[in-house]
């Protein structure tokens, strides 16, 4: 056992590009909040994949809807109806601000899809020159040309230079800053309500409030990415609840399809209008297997009232590290957060912290150098968030 692993080990290093940074660990098997590792070692999953197994893993109604797809129908192309696809963007938009939806692959490919329609709308309404977008400071909006160069940090950007011309990054919850960046080659502002790469930064209502009211004088498209915070994960399925303020555009992705690879990009009627034939395509956006996953995932999450549970519970858990970080000052900074969607920053490297709860059996992982960022699935019960809190709780208890 111990050399077939040490073999998918070295395997591993030999064959896959060095991107990731794996642990020397593969995980193979998943149900619930748990995890199994190749020693059959279980582990409590609080990162939820990367935010993604919002229902756990394998969750046994996604696995009956991808099962029966499978047999059914895997690919077709989207020059022909694709019956789940349709019906999983009626089930979104009955429950969301939108009107319209395109499908694509994953969190990146919906802001490329948010930006382009950004600047065709544009282009369409008010003609060329007005094809700069604004974001924010310590945002991430993924790994592609258009979302690196949206993504307001430098350290994804080096050595990718030269990003994609026309984005500037204005600071987090600054309405001044942002007003003074508009001018008029803007044509969109891309906001995660949430910042989740970024280290856990939520907006404040009230420059959110702002935003949309500057982005309506101005005729700018209001972009929220909601790849990470949203889907329930913040406390309500979509952040237009949280915060009373509806966007133009909305980005998904992680948490839709129940683990399978999906995206999409959500808008109003008016803007939606100028993705017209041609304009854009992904051959696998909303494939049936995938739209399938989505609409089982989809109706868990508003059948068990999801968004409701993340907040009651996160909100719990939120209070109980705030009583830690009055136990440990020295330890910890600050606690973050909405929701099942935390962020903990510590005063020193989050990787001890990280290291110390797996070896606990507890999944977290970093957001930032210095910040343990929790994403349970959605549907974890308080005691298990008690007993990962117990640990954290005596590692910094014996932390120097
Ligand atoms: N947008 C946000 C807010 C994200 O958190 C992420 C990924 O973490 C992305 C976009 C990119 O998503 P993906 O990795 O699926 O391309």
């Amino acid at each position: 056992m111990a050399s077939q692993e040490t073999s998918i080990q070295s395997l591993g290093q030999e064959v896959l590009t060095p991107n990731y940074g794996q642990r020397n660990m593969a995980l193979v098997r998943g149900e619930g909040i748990h995890v199994w590792d190749s020693d059959g070692r279980r582990y409590v999953d609080l990162l939820s994949g990367l935010g993604v197994n919002n229902l756990g893993h394998c969750h046994p109604e996604v696995v009956k809807a991808i099962q029966k797809q499978a047999q059914t129908l895997i690919h077709v192309s989207n020059l022909y109806l694709i019956e789940p696809q349709i019906q999983l963007a009626d089930m979104i938009i009955q429950h969301s601000p939108a009107d319209r939806v395109f499908f694509c692959n994953s969190g990146t490919e919906a802001v490329e899809a948010a930006l382009k329609l950004a600047r065709r709308y544009s282009f369409d309404k008010f003609g060329a020159g007005r094809h700069k977008v604004i974001a924010l400071e310590s945002s991430f909006h993924g790994r592609t040309m258009g979302a690196l160069a949206a993504t307001g940090q430098p350290k994804y950007h080096e050595g990718f230079e030269p990003l994609l011309e026309g984005f500037s990054h204005v600071p987090l919850n600054d309405i001044d800053a942002l007003k003074a960046a508009v001018d008029d080659s803007v044509c969109a502002v891309i906001i995660e309500p949430i910042q989740g790469e970024g280290g856990i930064y939520p907006c404040q209502t009230q420059y959110l409030q702002s935003v949309r009211e500057l982005c309506d004088q101005k005729n700018l498209l209001l972009i929220f990415d909601e790849v990470q915070c949203g889907l329930g994960r913040a406390g309500a399925l979509f952040c237009s609840d949280l915060f009373d303020v509806e966007p133009d555009v909305i980005t998904l992705a992680k948490g839709l399809a129940g683990g399978v690879a999906i995206g999409a990009m959500l808008a109003k009627e008016e803007p939606a209008k100028s993705l017209v034939p041609g304009t854009h395509a992904a051959t696998f956006g909303g494939n049936p297997l995938a739209c399938a996953a989505g609409i089982a995932a989809f109706n868990f999450t508003i059948k068990e009232n999801l968004p409701k549970r993340s907040k009651k519970i996160g909100g719990n858990f939120i209070g109980s590290l705030n009583q830690l970080k009055d136990k440990y000052p020295q330890h910890i900074r600050e606690v973050r957060g909405m929701g099942l969607m935390i962020g903990v920053e510590l005063t020193f490297p989050s990787a001890e912290a990280i290291g110390a709860l797996l070896n606990d059996g507890f999944i977290t992982g970093p957001a930032g150098p210095n910040v343990l960022r929790f994403l349970p699935p959605l549907i974890v019960e308080e005691q298990i968030l008690s007993s990962a809190l117990e640990r954290l709780d005596a590692f910094l208890a014996a932390k120097k």
